[in-house]
């Protein structure tokens, strides 16, 4: 595996590579859910490149950049692991010089939901993502389903400005409890992780009842009860799954998207309502699979 500090340095070991290559972009701190990302580029893909760059614009001024879990040697050790070709891990000098002052503002898909409750978090999400673009100029991007506003805020500024690469969203891995997998549980106490699963039950049981009875506010009043203390919400809501704008009733493609505050810490978690051909209108299929050749 070669390490790249730079973005120039990133661009010319990446186009010394064998095509297609994946590129996968991570803030470390990696769990099972980044390696299901590595897995599956690497099957897909004949190079894989992965970034590692905790990213200091999509972070508030009272969030948590400073004491955000960092792990940089188990990191380089799971990404070669993962048979990762090439890692781009920059200092946020070297990505950001001194005189840096674009962002990317992707509209109202930006301003919802993540984007309300964290100000300016998806512009700096979209203008690193373009620069991790730009440097890697991968043939397809990995991202995981578990930030499902931040995959569609990806897409729609990828499809705006005409960046060729082809995003493939990944599903959410949980533990075996339901709590989907992130770098910041390890913030929560003992009482919090315990009253975690209450939140990914309430949102399934949104998806079910919704696809019953269709009627969103009555739905997601009773599901409401069901986050266990001291878990508090902070929004639940049905979508539609590329503008984000609420869905009042039955009609489908649907997302299920909430988000609770556990003490300081806030988790994100998302379910789709199930279409009824059994279409997904998030996770990208295989490519092996989307071909016929499994
Ligand atoms: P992060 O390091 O938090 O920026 O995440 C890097 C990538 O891993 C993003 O595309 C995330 O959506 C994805 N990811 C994070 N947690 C999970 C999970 N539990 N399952 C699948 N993908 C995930």
């Amino acid at each position: 595996m070669r390490t790249a500090k730079t973005p120039g340095s990133a661009r010319s070991a990446a186009r010394a590579l064998p095509r297609p290559l994946g590129l996968v972009p991570t803030m470390g701190a990696l769990h099972a859910g980044h390696r299901s990302l590595l897995e599956r580029a690497r099957r897909e893909n004949a190079s894989v490149a992965a970034s590692l760059f905790v990213n200091p614009l999509q972070f508030g001024p009272s969030e948590d950049f400073e004491r955000y879990p960092r792990s940089f040697e188990s990191d380089v050790a799971q990404f070669e692991a993962a048979g990762v070709d090439l890692l781009y891990a920059p200092s946020v000098d070297e990505m950001y010089q001194p005189n840096f002052s674009t962002s990317i503002d992707v509209g109202a898909l930006a301003k919802a939901f993540e984007g309300a409750a964290r100000r300016g978090h998806f512009a700096g999400v979209a203008t690193v993502v373009a620069k991790l673009l730009g440097a890697i100029e991968p043939t397809r991007v990995y991202l995981g389903q578990k930030d499902v506003q931040q995959t569609a805020v990806l897409r729609r500024m990828i499809g705006d400005l005409d960046i060729p690469v082809e995003v493939v969203v990944c599903p959410t891995v949980r533990e075996p409890d339901g709590l989907a997998l992130s770098s910041r549980n390890a913030y929560l106490s003992a009482a919090q992780r315990a009253a975690a699963p209450s939140f990914h039950r309430a949102l399934e049981s949104v998806a079910a009842a919704f696809e019953r009875d269709g009627d969103a506010d009555h739905v997601i009043a009773t599901a409401r009860e069901l986050l266990e203390s001291p878990l508090v919400w902070e929004y639940l809501a049905i979508v539609d799954p590329a503008t984000f704008e609420p869905r009042k009733d039955v009609r489908r493609p649907a997302l299920v998207v909430g988000a609770v505050r556990a003490g300081a810490t806030r988790l994100i978690d998302n379910v789709v309502v199930a279409r009824p051909d059994g279409g997904d209108p998030i996770l990208t299929p295989p490519l092996l699979q989307a071909a016929g050749r499994t």
